[in-house]
């Protein structure tokens, strides 16, 4: 594996739907050969909001943990995987000045209150009828989400495609007004490896989309979006791979939110 990798996209039990410990995250991370591995759990909100993510109280926790696996001798970011909600922008701004993270990850997730698109809860939702209006309002939230200026990257791109659903024709329309968002926000993007795993079976994003991204340059990292030590590193491989087809030779990393750029 190369040496300039790094995985930045790992959660933690305290989401309720993880599991590990900080020595097994740790451990995992130089087994698979990374330079560096960096949490990112669901972010909490003030009030209960689902049942996939800490609650506010919790957050003290996740620091914690977090300390524990720098206490190991090896370098870990601090991050977080925010939900980009309409009108809940105020929160993250709160949340972004707590403490010192290295990174805030920007992920679309509920297309409105109650509806995440990845929840196999709202399979039901995504018929043929229905794929494109679902696929119009994501990818217009997406947009929001990068044009926000509250995170450092975006996360799993194109993630209402994860049970194998898309909408028919050029799938352009879709990725180009979002790489044409990231370019003009100066904004990077992960290719997540968890679509890998799930029933679509491919990366996020589309090859389509990063051939699109890497011709207007736009920045990179590459993730796993771990829920278990197992999966550290997971099709990494895989993801190296197309990102050097797509074009890219260079992959971000980040320290107190500063963008730092390593050659493949
Ligand atoms: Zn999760
Ligand atoms: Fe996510
Ligand atoms: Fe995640
Ligand atoms: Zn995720």
């Amino acid at each position: 594996m190369s040496i300039a990798l790094t995985d930045y996209h790992v959660h933690t039990p305290l989401c309720r739907h993880a599991e590990g410990t900080a020595k097994e995250f740790v451990e995992a991370a130089k087994r698979a050969g990374l330079a560096e591995i960096g949490f990112a759990d669901h972010n909490p909100m003030p009030e209960h909001f689902d049942d996939w993510r800490m609650d506010y109280a919790e957050l003290p926790r996740y620091f914690e943990f977090v300390e524990e696996a720098r206490s190991l001798g090896f370098p870990v970011r601090l991050g977080l995987e925010c939900d980009f909600i309409l009108g809940r922008e105020g929160w993250i701004e709160q949340l972004s000045g707590m403490v010192e993270w290295d990174y805030l990850i920007g992920s679309v997730h509920y297309l409105e209150s109650g509806w995440d698109v990845d929840n196999p809860k709202h399979l039901f939702r995504l018929t043929d009828d229905s794929i494109e209006s679902v696929w119009d309002r994501y990818w217009r939230l997406f947009g929001q989400c990068v044009r926000s200026g509250l995170f450092d990257f975006v996360a799993h791109p194109d993630l209402p495609k994860k049970f194998g659903h898309r909408p028919k024709g050029d799938l352009r329309r879709y990725y180009e007004p979002a790489v044409e968002a990231l370019q003009e926000a100066n904004l990077a993007f992960e290719i997540n490896t968890a679509g890998l795993r799930k029933p679509v079976q491919e990366l996020y994003p589309a090859q389509t989309f990063l051939e699109l991204a890497a011709q207007a340059s736009v920045p990179v990292i590459i993730n796993s979006d771990s829920h278990a030590p197992g999966e550290i590193g997971a099709g990494f491989e895989t993801a190296l791979m197309q990102a050097r087809n797509a074009g890219y030779r260079q992959v971000c990393r980040w320290c107190g939110r500063q963008r730092i750029v390593v050659n493949l």
